[in-house]
This record gives C-alpha cells, sequence and structure tokens, in this order.
C-alpha cells in the first residue's frame, strides 16, 4: 500500500516516569509512516482526496502537548489509536516515539518505541433463538455501529436455521457480518461478550438456547488458538448455518487454515447430510 511518511516531528512535552519529567519536560520526535491509498489523490490533484500531513503533524503535536503518560509506550499506543480515529483514509500507522534526552546516566543516541496499529477486517456470526430473535440480532449491529473502534461493513440476511448440536430447543436465526475493528482479537472478544451480556445472555446449556450468540469466525487472515480464543471458530467449516450468511458477504474470503474459500465450504457442507438452513 501507498504510504505517507513524517519523520521525526519534534515536540516538547511532558511524557516520563519521574516527576522532573513531567514538570520540566523534554523535547520527543515522532515519526508516523500512514499507509494509505493516494492514487485517486495522485491522479486529481485534490487534496480533499488524501490525508493532510500537515494536519497530521499539528494533530501529533497537540496531543502529544496535551496528554501526559508515563511510558512512551502507551503516548505511542494512544496517539496511534487517535490518529486512526481521526483519520479515516488511513488504514495502518506504524509510529515512533523517540526519547533522546531520556534520563539514563550513560552515553545513548535515543531509546525509542515503534508499534503499528491498524484497522483489521473481521468476522462475526450471530445467533439468537430466545425472545425477539431479530431484535437481539439488530441490537447487536447497532452496538457494533456505535462502538468507535469498530466499523460495520457489511451484514448478512438474517436466516431461520434449526438447532445444531444435539439439544432440543427452538430455531435460531442466524448472520454474520464484517467489520474493520482497532481492536485485537482479544479485545474484540471481549466487546462482543460485552454485547452479549446487555442482551441478557445466560450461558447454562453449551450449544443450548441464548438470547444472542456472538462468535469471531475470521480475524485478518490470523490463525490463534489460546484457552480463550480460538480463530478461525473452530467448526465454522462444519455449519451451514455459519457458512451460508458468510458466503452473502464474503464469499471468497480463505479460510487461512484449510486454505478454501467460504463458498467452497459452504458447497462442501451442503452435500453432507447435516442441513440447518431452512430456505424460505
Ligand atoms: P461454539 O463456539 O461452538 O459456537 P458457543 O458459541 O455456544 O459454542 P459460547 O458459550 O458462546 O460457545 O462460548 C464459549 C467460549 O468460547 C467463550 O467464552 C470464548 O472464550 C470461547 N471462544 C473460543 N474461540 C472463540 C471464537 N472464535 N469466538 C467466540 N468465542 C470463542
Ligand atoms: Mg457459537
Ligand atoms: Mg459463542
Amino acid at each position: 500500500m501507498d504510504q505517507i511518511i513524517v519523520e521525526d516531528l519534534r515536540v516538547y512535552a511532558y511524557h516520563g516516569v519521574y516527576r522532573q519529567e513531567n514538570e520540566e519536560g523534554q523535547n520527543f520526535y515522532v515519526s508516523v509512516i500512514l499507509d494509505t491509498d493516494t492514487r485517486a489523490a495522485g491522479l486529481s490533484d485534490d487534496l480533499e482526496l488524501s490525508t493532510n500531513y500537515g494536519e497530521v503533524c499539528r494533530f501529533l503535536y497537540t496531543f502529544l502537548r496535551e496528554h501526559t503518560y508515563r511510558l512512551i509506550e502507551t503516548a505511542a499506543e494512544r496517539c496511534a489509536e487517535a490518529l486512526l480515529l481521526q483519520f479515516p483514509l488511513v488504514r495502518q500507522v506504524t509510529l515512533e516515539l523517540k526519547k533522546p534526552e531520556a534520563p539514563i546516566r550513560i552515553p545513548f543516541g535515543s531509546v525509542s518505541v515503534r508499534i503499528m496499529r491498524g484497522w483489521r477486517r473481521a468476522y462475526i456470526a450471530c445467533g439468537s433463538n430466545m425472545g425477539d430473535r431479530m431484535a437481539h440480532l439488530d441490537a447487536a449491529v447497532h452496538a457494533l455501529r456505535q462502538d468507535q473502534k469498530c466499523r460495520v461493513l457489511r451484514v448478512s440476511d438474517w436466516m431461520e436455521t434449526t438447532p445444531y448440536g444435539g439439544v432440543e430447543q427452538d430455531n435460531f436465526l442466524n448472520g454474520a457480518l464484517s467489520v474493520e475493528t482497532l481492536y485485537a482479537p482479544e479485545e474484540l472478544l471481549e466487546a462482543l461478550q460485552e454485547i452479549e451480556k446487555r442482551e441478557y445472555r445466560e450461558r447454562r446449556v453449551h450449544w443450548g438456547p441464548r438470547t444472542l450468540d456472538l462468535d469471531i469466525l475470521l480475524y485478518e487472515g490470523r490463525v490463534m488458538d489460546t484457552e480463550r480464543l480460538m480463530i478461525p471458530h473452530r467448526d465454522m467449516q462444519n455449519r451451514d448455518f455459519v457458512l451460508k450468511p458468510l458466503a452473502q458477504i464474503a464469499p471468497y474470503e480463505i479460510h487461512p487454515v484449510l486454505g478454501k474459500a467460504v463458498v467452497v465450504l459452504l458447497e462442501e457442507v451442503e452435500t453432507g447430510k447435516e442441513k440447518h438452513v431452512l430456505l424460505n
């Protein structure tokens, strides 16, 4: 992707662990690489179609002056996030914050932290089989739209489906949606669980009835397996009620472990015995 680069913008600011640093201040130097598509601006010569680097510099300067953090890690983290929220055309930022006058009693060139943050594409499955099912699913989409760290991109149809996993219970309404998010995978899971809770979800029977279930299916081609979180979702390839709505919004997205597109996985599961999506 194209990049806009600012190097070593000097900001006199007050970040530091020591009181003296907070009171007297020192010079910081911030560099950013903004990943952004400059093609439209490049062809049209129109600044409106690009990210104004003068504004970026002023934004960085003001941000680092107006906030005071103990750690340059925190200053960098918050600054990168604020930048991504402020400049909508920037997909990813690499930000380095240097502190060449840091109080270290040994001669040194500079210390710095460099981080890379950006909008990541995630796919989420949603399901409900209790109460006003459609209202629960709509509430989930609404909650994600309200969250500034998420941009909802596409939402599938809600589909009537029969239960999966052997527990006798009512039919589900299932769907899928895509977001771009600033949350790391674990943070996204936490945000989704908060939304589930708000919709009165109680976790009683595994695979049992619920007002709202929100699962992360895919996250930016990532593969991970921790105690709390498995990505891709461990069972998505076996569920037509997940793949069918997902194929509506992301047919050619590749499952990073199985190496197959969503439409291919759907085709495979649809040739099997177990079908849950009811065609209306
Ligand atoms: P299934 O995951 O088979 O669809 P479920 O959605 O009914 O089952 P939950 O009770 O919603 O299961 O979640 C149980 C736990 O699964 C969660 O607490 C969470 O830590 C874990 N989990 C692991 N991977 C994921 C994922 N990709 N998305 C959501 N939760 C996950
Ligand atoms: Mg689930
Ligand atoms: Mg779940």
